[in-house]
């Protein structure tokens, strides 16, 4: 067996890896993260280093390959840990080790740039003077230059000194290296919060619900010694965020450290201002808009235990904390916390990987859990918790489902419904804002009717089917993507057909409603600029700001739009579900969600369970303060049970008929899922194979235990991104480590297939 090691652990030398032989007697105490002792260059000098990876495939001649010469004490430091944590997340994930490693050491290469290095001098004023004299004498005309500067400023800042004083590295190096002067260096690194003033905080009391929670979870991380894993469900503006700060006080006075996980969209000023009044400096802030140089700022404070708490989204869970006690997970429901790039790694997953390896516990928290989560805690696999009411005493908003569909019968074709129509003019001669949100996430291309509501989907799979073009491939130039899937309506039938992106399954486009015989069918969709134009158009006097993708490309735009609306420089303010996070608007007492159904249209088995989510956290947004709020949810489909359970706010009968739903279709979380995706430039090349890798995996696999079924091969959602043809098979079962040996049949498989590409997506 041979092991992979790397000496030193900094992101510019992850690739860096040599191999060693792992010598017989050492085989049980080498494992990936173990430290140790190898010889290493021409003089086999011995030095350290990580084992990272182990394989039994020689990558030169086996008599070329060093054996290690020992195994390190148990150190267990972080890095060891850190190590070993990839490895699961490859394992796990079906990742390269070098992704892996990346994913958790974040850290960029352009360390440089923050780092301010001072020359401070260490000889005594006469042995410079005597130095200054030599080289004067000498005629060094640098050296003199630096010296005069020296003596006079008593310190100089190194950048100034080499590009305005001209003094080349290489001269400052030698007074170093001769004991005349030495660099200072500091780590810079701006506080956004630095200005603002903390004497004025007061730590809220917890009212009785929160005092319950938070009392029950201390004592259990006091009794069980850090692993008291669990899952928050506690309601929009239950005050969950002060449960996490009592129990962060605890775990901080046990002089441990914590993580905390809030998805990017949340992150924004008003919420980690909470965390700073409370906690100073000691907290760590990451999100996306750092520089390379900030974030390896951070990554340092964190290492040199200048901070206890680490704030971010995903990547945060890596912080290399070394007295971990406490991972938060915030709005654990959120897509965001499944990486999209490989690994794609499920960060509740690696949470309780981590905190099990540091004997640290995990804290779920969410209005509206993931099924996954709500089915561990069901299990008894986390504890659960709830929160029922709001923590400031505001009342739930009333909500009103208003039909779609009788809107049309009653010729009413506006986006808006008269309900609608009526508050918002209500709330505008009030002066109390609106917001009025549009779910478009992953819809496009799929088949409904706007009469009785009704949509497309597949007999096998229950998902939405997507329009497809049929005939031979387009080269009419533009995003294949639009010309496979989003075409208008109005072309050629007989070119159309509706695919399911699971099975494969296809029929052609129908040119009439199956349920009630409309002509009303096809594929509609309205876009965040359309609806602002139409909000201008029937309100004519409200001032309009509007949130989406377009007009949040800046850095900081996201965060000025919303201040812009808390500080009530507008009436309305429109957008996608990037704005139902993070803020909270007091005057906001009026919701519309124009077309609840968008997202139920999305052709993915968790449509249903997005819609749930944006539905009821967007009505959480009502009403958030003294002032009582009411919802609109326009859709045409009310008797849906993911509209009629979000109306109510009832998470409990959403999730027992959405669990029926996913166990009848093999869906996670009832079973585990993988999705391998093959990819080549060749067409035919890589239909050809998804259908013989599919063959293979049913023959292998039928027969064995837990094994439900393999769907597919079909064309994947998106078919052609970046040149490269993707196609699809599904593998679901029971049992998760039969899929994670599926994904090490295939990839060994894939190995022999040159001109193929694959990703695995496991749910
Ligand atoms: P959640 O995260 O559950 O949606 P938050 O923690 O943001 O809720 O709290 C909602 C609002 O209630 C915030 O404005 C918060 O300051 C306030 N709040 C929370 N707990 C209390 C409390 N014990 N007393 C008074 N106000 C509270
Ligand atoms: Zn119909
Ligand atoms: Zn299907």
């Amino acid at each position: 067996m041979y092991a992979d090691i790397i000496v030193d652990i900094s992101a510019e030398n992850l690739d860096k890896t040599y191999q060693y032989l792992i010598p017989d007697k050492m085989k049980d105490q080498v494992a990936a993260g173990t430290p140790v002792v190898i010889p290493f260059g021409k003089g086999n000098r011995t030095i350290s280093g990580y084992v990272v990876d182990i394989s039994d495939k020689p990558k030169i001649a086996p008599e070329r390959i060093k054996p290690i010469v020992s195994v390190k004490e148990k150190e267990n430091s972080i890095d060891s840990k850190m190590v070993a944590l990839a490895w699961w997340i490859k394992e796990q994930y079906g990742s390269t080790m070098n992704d892996a490693l990346h994913t958790v050491i974040p850290v960029s290469k352009k360390v440089r740039e923050n780092i301010a290095r001072t020359i401070v001098q260490k000889e005594s004023e006469e042995e410079l003077k005597a130095r200054l004299g030599e080289a004067v004498r000498k005629k060094h005309v640098a050296k003199q230059r630096f010296l005069e500067e020296l003596l006079s400023a008593g310190q100089l800042d190194y950048n100034l000194t080499t590009k305005k004083l001209n003094i080349s590295p290489s001269v400052i190096a030698k007074f170093e290296d001769e004991g005349a002067i030495r660099i200072d260096s500091a780590q810079v690194y701006r506080n956004p919060f630095a200005e603002v003033d903390r004497s004025g905080y007061v730590k809220p009391d917890l009212n009785d619900e929160q005092s319950k929670v938070a009392d029950a979870i201390i004592s259990d991380i006091k009794k069980q010694n850090n692993a008291a894993n669990c899952l928050i469900h506690g309601i929009t503006g239950s005050g969950k965020t002060e449960i996490y700060m009592a129990i962060i006080d605890e775990v901080l006075a046990q002089g441990r450290q914590v993580i905390m996980l809030i998805p990017e969209i949340s992150l924004t000023y008003q919420t980690v201002k909470r965390f700073y009044m409370r906690y100073g400096n000691r907290i760590s802030i990451i999100n996306s808009r750092l520089t390379g140089g900030e974030r390896y700022d951070q990554y340092l404070r964190i290492k040199r235990g200048e901070a206890d708490i680490c704030i971010g989204p995903r990547s945060a869970l890596f912080a290399p904390f070394d007295r971990l006690g406490l991972i938060i997970i915030d709005e654990e429901h959120e897509g965001s916390y499944i990486s999209e790039k490989a690994p794609r790694y499920s960060t509740r997953e690696v949470a309780f990987k981590r905190a099990e390896m540091e004997g640290a516990s995990v804290i779920l928290g969410s209005a509206t859990p993931s099924l996954e989560a709500y089915t561990m805690a069901k299990s008894g696999r986390i504890k659960l918790f709830s929160v029922l009411n709001r923590a400031n005493n505001a009342a739930l908003p009333d909500v009103h489902v208003v039909d779609m569909r009788a809107e049309l019968k009653s010729k009413n074709r506006s986006i808006f419904s008269r309900k609608l129509r009526s508050l918002i003019e209500d709330r505008l001669n009030k002066h109390e804002q609106v917001m009025l949100f549009l779910n478009r996430r992953g819809y496009s291309g799929t088949v409904s009717c706007r009469e009785c509501g009704h949509v497309i989907k597949c007999p096998h799979c229950d998902i939405s089917l997507t329009l497809h073009r049929t005939g031979p491939s387009d080269t009419a130039g533009g995003n294949d993507l639009q010309n496979r899937r989003n075409m208008p309506t109005d072309r050629p039938e007989e070119q159309a057909s509706m695919v399911c992106h699971y099975c494969g399954y296809s029929e052609p486009l129908v040119k009439a409603c199956p349920k009630c015989g409309s002509k009303y069918i096809g594929s509609f969709g309205i876009g965040t600029q359309k609806v602002e134009e139409q909000i201008k158009a029937a309100f004519p006097t409200a001032r309009v700001l509007r949130l989406d993708a377009d007009t949040t490309k800046n850095k900081n735009s996201y965060e000025e739009i919303l201040s812009g609306f808390a500080n009530e420089e507008a009436d309305i303010l429109v957008g996608t579900q990037m704005i139902v996070k993070g803020h909270d608007f007091g005057k906001c007492t009026l919701v519309g969600i124009l077309v609840a159904d968008m997202s139920l249209y999305s052709p993915d088995f968790r449509a249903g369970e997005r819609t749930f989510q944006l539905l009821t956290q967007a009505s959480g947004r009502a009403g958030r303060g003294k002032l009582k709020g009411d919802v609109v949810i326009q859709t045409y489909n009310p008797e849906h049970y993911c509209v009629e359970t979000a109306s109510h706010a009832d998470y409990q009968a959403f999730y027992d008929e959405e669990m029926s739903y996913r166990r009848i279709m093999d869906y996670p979380p009832a079973r585990c899922m993988l999705t391998v995706v093959l990819e080549s430039l060749d067409e035919e090349f890589v239909i050809g194979r998804s259908e013989e890798i599919a063959g293979l995996l049913k023959t292998r696999l039928s027969g064995n235990k837990g094994f439900r079924r393999i769907v597919g091969p079909a064309d994947a959602p998106l078919y052609k991104a970046n040149d490269y043809y993707r196609r699809v098979v599904t593998i679901k079962s029971g049992d998760y480590g039969l899929l994670v040996d599926v994904k090490d049949f295939v990839q060994e498989w894939v190995e022999n297939s040159a001109g193929l590409k694959v990703d695995y997506v496991f749910n």
